[in-house]
């Protein structure tokens, strides 16, 4: 039987075989799905031995995205653009790349009832997923991206790659100094994880805004909060991108798509 994986560290925490099995069980496919553990040092042996016993998908997540993009042999035109891979295909020997990331949080905005098309973001983080979401906005037709992230040289390398009017660079500490009304501000940031919630200043927000946290759990509470507080109309974590992008990688392995509604509702029970 074929087999599929998730490789991250950590990946305890991570709902992608739970996710995967439910796909299976929904088309009547029979998936064999599981989370391994890998961090920088041990991925490229890891995904070598998954191979070796008969694995032909995998999926990567944090902190494994730029690694696993260095070593497909071939990448989608997607995965190129944005330089994350979060999906491999086996192709012969080697690997090719996808990124469903940027797709799937277009998929959740369009549940959620957001059109991207006009308008204003801000966008928290520069990493492999905030890149994929930076270009899905850009696709969407996004009037305006605010790239805010720690490190700024990152930020104006984003706001360049993406080659978009619209896009501009502030470092996370000057936030403070925009001038705000934003539509949607997204957190891309994996602060969370760690407990290191960033302040975020209260006027960043249109009145219909929607605050977006591709986190889940946990991770995404203090900036929800904030959203919340800072009067999101919606304030959403990132599950329901988890199962669209979980959703997109099923559909290029198995070719068929399954019904994520049921599958989110499922979840969040
Ligand atoms: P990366 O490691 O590639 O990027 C991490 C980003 O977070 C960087 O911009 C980094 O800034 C920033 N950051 C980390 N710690 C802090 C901090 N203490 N304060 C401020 N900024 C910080 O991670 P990914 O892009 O792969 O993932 C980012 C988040 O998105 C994670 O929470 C992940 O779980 C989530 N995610 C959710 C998905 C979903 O389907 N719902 C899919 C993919 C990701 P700097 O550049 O300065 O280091």
């Amino acid at each position: 039987m074929p087999r599929y994986a998730v490789f991250g560290q950590p990946i305890a925490h991570s709902q992608s075989p739970r996710i995967h099995a439910m796909f299976g069980a929904q088309l009547g496919i029979a998936v064999d799905y599981r989370a391994i553990e890998a961090g920088h040092g041990g991925f490229t042996h890891a995904l070598d031995a998954f191979a070796r016993d008969g694995g032909v998908g995998a999926n990567v997540t944090l902190p494994l995205k730029a690694d696993a993009f260095a070593l497909c042999a071939t990448r989608s035109d997607r995965a190129q653009r944005c330089g994350s891979v979060n999906t491999l295909v086996r192709d012969g020997d080697d690997w090719r790349g996808d990124s469903t990331d940027g797709i799937g949080f277009l998929r959740d905005l369009e549940r959620l009832g957001f059109d991207a098309c006009g308008r204003r973001v801000l966008l928290l983080g520069a990493g492999g997923a905030a890149r994929a979401v930076a270009f899905a906005l850009a696709d969407a037709g996004a009037r305006e991206l605010m790239i805010v992230n720690r490190t700024r040289e990152r930020t104006t390398e984003l706001a360049r790659a993406l080659r978009f009017d619209g896009a501009f660079g502030c470092e996370l500490a000057q936030v403070g100094t925009l001038d705000g009304r934003y539509d949607l501000v997204v957190n891309a940031t994996s602060a969370g994880h760690d407990g290191e919630a960033f302040a975020l200043p209260p006027r960043l927000l249109e009145r219909d805004a929607l605050g977006y946290d591709l986190s889940y759990g946990r991770a995404a509470q203090s900036f929800l909060a904030w959203a919340r507080e800072a009067g999101a109309k919606t304030a959403s974590d990132g599950l329901g991108m988890l199962v669209e992008q979980a959703a997109e990688s099923f559909a290029i392995w198995h070719g068929r798509r399954p019904d994520t509604g049921a599958i989110l509702a499922a979840l969040r029970d």
